[in-house]
């Protein structure tokens, strides 16, 4: 229980307004609405930072989409499965038992990720971060209900992509082993058919600093990749159903790769990223 009373101090303590809400580059809908239109009813959201979770299948782009906002926002991203990579970078004392869950593309126990997670929350309290975008919790209704016993969650947004594409992004992610930066070297063309609209997604490479550090994920074969989909589809519909019974849910279809995809993003968001509107029109 001493790492439930550590996420419920943590939930409690990154709930607290910072002047990093009112840097964001963002005007906010507070309206409440039809989730595929915009956003969901919320609470003034600039009287703290956000507190949102990314939902969705292995391979969507959770990590990309998640870290861009958190960059546009001002809030840190969390990912638990790279809290879950730490520990078995770390070779701690629960390696061992992490390595044979993750390699297999099963779920670690709710206790396990919990105490990562609140651990993390103690550190972001610790550095007055406030705020977060969760990526990859929850992921059962467990972790969806202690949670919620502990935080407020803003908004909850549902990645979603064809799973034939989400196979082919797995297989083609490589990782930078010295910055940690993600890559992908698939490059994705799906004709529509069927009423079903086709898909277009560059390959995403590595700079050249990076090209000789590339590693690949050891549950990002294809046998892993295909039971942690397995496991994501068992597992996911009621974590959604909780959410969206709470009006929190927002459901994004990817439309291609990041150049089509942020943007879009962004409009049901109602954010602006000045950034990268001055990178385009440069
Ligand atoms: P990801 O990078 O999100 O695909 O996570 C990698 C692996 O970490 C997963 O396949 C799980 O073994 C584990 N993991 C990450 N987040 C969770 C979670 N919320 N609950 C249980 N296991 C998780």
């Amino acid at each position: 229980m001493a790492a439930l009373n550590r996420l419920l101090r943590a939930g409690a303590a990154v709930r607290l307004p910072t002047a990093a809400a009112r840097r964001c580059i963002l005007s906010l809908a507070f309206s409440g609405g039809d989730a595929r239109q915009g956003m969901p009813g919320r609470r003034d959201p600039v009287s703290r930072n956000v507190q949102w979770v990314f939902l969705g299948c292995p391979g969507v782009g959770k990590g990309t989409y998640a870290s861009r906002l958190s960059q546009l926002l001002g809030v840190p991203h969390i990912a638990t499965g790279d809290l879950v990579r730490e520990e078995l970078a770390s070779s701690g004392p629960l390696a061992p038992q992490l390595a044979d869950i993750v390699n297999q593309g099963k779920l670690v126990s709710d206790e396990i990720i919990i105490n990562l997670l609140s651990k993390r929350l103690e550190n972001a309290e610790a550095n007055g971060e406030s705020g977060f975008i969760l990526d990859g919790f929850p992921r059962t209704i467990r972790q969806a209900e202690i949670l919620e016993g502990v935080t407020d969650i803003d908004l909850v947004v549902n990645l979603k992509l064809r799973e034939d594409v989400l196979l082919a992004k797995c297989l083609g992610r490589r990782i930078c082993g010295q910055c940690g930066k993600n890559f992908n070297v698939a490059s994705i063309n799906v004709k529509g058919e069927n009423g079903r609209p086709g898909i277009f997604m560059a390959p995403l490479p590595p700079p050249a600093q990076c090209m000789s550090k590339l590693v690949t994920r050891a549950d990002d074969t294809e046998e892993v990749v295909k039971e942690r989909l397995r496991i994501y589809n068992e597992t996911s519909q009621p974590v959604e159903e909780f959410y969206r019974s709470r009006g929190k849910l927002l459901e994004f279809d990817l439309p291609g790769g990041i150049p089509e995809s942020w943007p879009k993003l962004l409009q049901v968001l109602n954010l602006e990223d000045h950034d990268d509107k001055q990178s385009a029109a440069a």
